[in-house]
């Protein structure tokens, strides 16, 4: 008999974490390797929030808190909606989860039936479908294209809802494309789902505060009120404020809704850390100044990484809205001889030759659900993405 259920069997392990640990095993046999592979932001998390946390320990904040989040961290959330998004929730439809995905996995947890299905677009960020799949639902998957922005056609939307639909997954910007709907756009993906009232939206705005060019974000809830009765508008504070590690995510949507979700984490995890909920509190609460410096920096290596990726033999690399990712296409080298002989028959090929030939670490297209692409993470410093896009460069012209 497996050791593994049935359950986990249908599920992959993340490849985004593979990649990342492939790159770290070279590394420590000593070649020199550049890891354009994590998700996370390379600046420290600010020292007033730090401060926060080291003020809960003193203070004794340390025991078993209320099971989805704090009254204090609630109100902050609470007030973070009603600021940034012009959206009013009661601190009773907050769930606070040990992180974002834990918020994603508990929605899924707490509303699939076998057989229930969640329409899902793609390219999507990896735990998406085996979120799913663990939970007993079906992945119904949406392609989308670089032509369109890598953004969901409403047609190609409505055509993948069926009875047995019971969310739409959405992510504005996304990992791994940047790509972020305007208001426009989401308003034609709401038109879709207003026609279709027995579906559930669930809108994964991790990336919120890292958008570019003066582009205005917007959530589908706030664009289409009617929707806010089925929509979980799910949000946190890892990238935004460089708090990966602390393990703060949360969402707010309507109250049958969350308490499902905080009886799925009364049998599992009970509450997330409650220090890292008083940092939460500070977070969403203090000084918000460095968000768009940040995001400045962020738009100058994204316009440094596309650059250099459109100057690369057989790559085209799209301009992303928002967040840390680019997902170019490596279309034009399929079929192609790479530097050790072998043929590039796939994204994941090209991933393995680069890595193999010139040390540089990106995440294949396929682990996102489309191709022929790659992601690359500009998360890292200016010299580290110029010496990284040079080595792919030299990569993709010596590809014959
Ligand atoms: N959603 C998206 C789109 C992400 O890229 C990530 C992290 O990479 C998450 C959710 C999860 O965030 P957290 O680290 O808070 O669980």
């Amino acid at each position: 008999m497996s050791l593994q259920s049935a359950a986990l069997s249908r599920v992959k392990p993340s490849a985004t974490m593979a990649a990342d640990q492939k790159a770290r095993e070279l590394k420590a046999q000593g070649r020199d390797v550049l890891t354009l592979a994590a998700g996370e932001p390379d600046f420290d998390t600010p020292d007033n929030i730090k401060e926060a946390a080291i003020k809960a320990i003193r203070d004794g904040k340390t025991k078993y808190t209320t099971v989805d989040g704090i009254p204090e961290l609630k109100e902050a959330i609470v007030g973070k909606f009603q600021r940034e998004n012009g959206l009013t929730y009661k601190p009773s439809q907050v769930n606070v989860s040990p992180g974002g995905k834990p918020v994603i996995f508990n929605a899924m947890m707490a509303t699939l039936n076998p057989g229930d299905e969640v329409v899902i677009p793609t390219p999507y960020w990896v735990s998406y479908p085996d979120m799913v799949l663990l939970a007993g639902g079906e992945p119904r998957f949406v392609p989308t294209s670089a032509a369109t922005g890598f953004k969901v056609q409403p047609a190609d939307l409505e055509a993948a809802i069926t009875p047995r639909t019971r969310w739409v997954l959405l992510n504005s910007p996304s990992n791994p494309s940047g790509a972020a709907y305007t208001k426009d756009e989401l308003r034609a993906v709401a038109d879709v789902l207003l026609r279709h009232p027995h579906v559930w939206i669930l809108t994964d705005d991790m990336y919120e505060h890292l958008v570019f060019d003066d582009f205005k974000f917007w959530t589908i809830a706030q664009v289409e009120p009617a929707l806010y009765e089925r929509t979980l508008t799910m949000n946190g504070v890892s990238k935004a404020y460089a708090m990966t590690g602390w393990r703060i995510g949360y969402a707010a949507g309507p109250e049958p809704l969350i308490k499902l979700m905080a009886k799925v984490m009364s049998q599992s995890t009970s509450n997330p850390s409650s220090v890292s909920q008083w940092a939460a509190v500070e977070a969403l609460n203090g000084p918000q100044d460095f968000i768009k410096p940040n995001a400045c920096k962020f738009q100058e290596r994204r316009d440094l990484v596309v650059s250099m990726l459109n100057q690369a033999n057989g790559l085209r690399c799209p301009t992303p809205e928002g967040a840390f990712y680019v997902y170019p296409s490596c279309e034009g080298l399929l079929g192609k001889t790479a530097p050790s002989g072998r043929t590039i028959g796939s994204d994941e090929d090209f991933a393995n030759e680069l890595l193999e030939a010139e040390g540089v670490a990106v995440v294949f297209g396929a682990a996102f659900g489309l191709s022929p692409h790659f992601r690359i993470s500009y998360a890292t410093s200016n010299e580290c993405l110029e010496d990284a896009c040079g080595r792919i460069q030299r990569f993709c012209a010596n590809v014959r």
